[in-house]
């Protein structure tokens, strides 16, 4: 059991029938139609598809900040910012894709 199968809620599956009560490996891992995991799963991954956007439009904000500032020092803020809000992108990598 993988560390994502473990925080799964349990007793969300009895019934389906379809799953043999085998957990799903990650978030975004296919699991049967009418499975009692998918709308947690779905739940769960619009919250991550949600996380990507909100970052995707800091990264836009912050581009045309970049663009539209005269002085260095405050560009080089920005610019700090932006890396910070792609490793922060790059950490959700691990829960599932980031192509939103
Ligand atoms: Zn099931």
């Amino acid at each position: 059991m993988n560390d994502f199968q473990k925080n799964l809620p349990t007793r969300l599956c009895l019934h389906c029938n379809k799953c043999e009560g085998k957990y799903p490996e990650s978030l975004f891992s296919p699991i049967p139609k009418n499975c009692g995991f998918s709308g947690y799963i779905f739940l769960e991954q619009e919250k991550h598809k949600q996380k990507v956007r909100k970052l995707k439009e800091q990264i836009i904000g912050l581009k045309v900040q970049i663009i539209n500032t005269e002085g260095n020092a405050k560009k080089k803020k920005y610019e700090k910012a932006l890396e910070k809000i792609y490793s922060k992108l790059e950490e959700l990598k691990q829960f599932g894709p980031i192509d939103f």
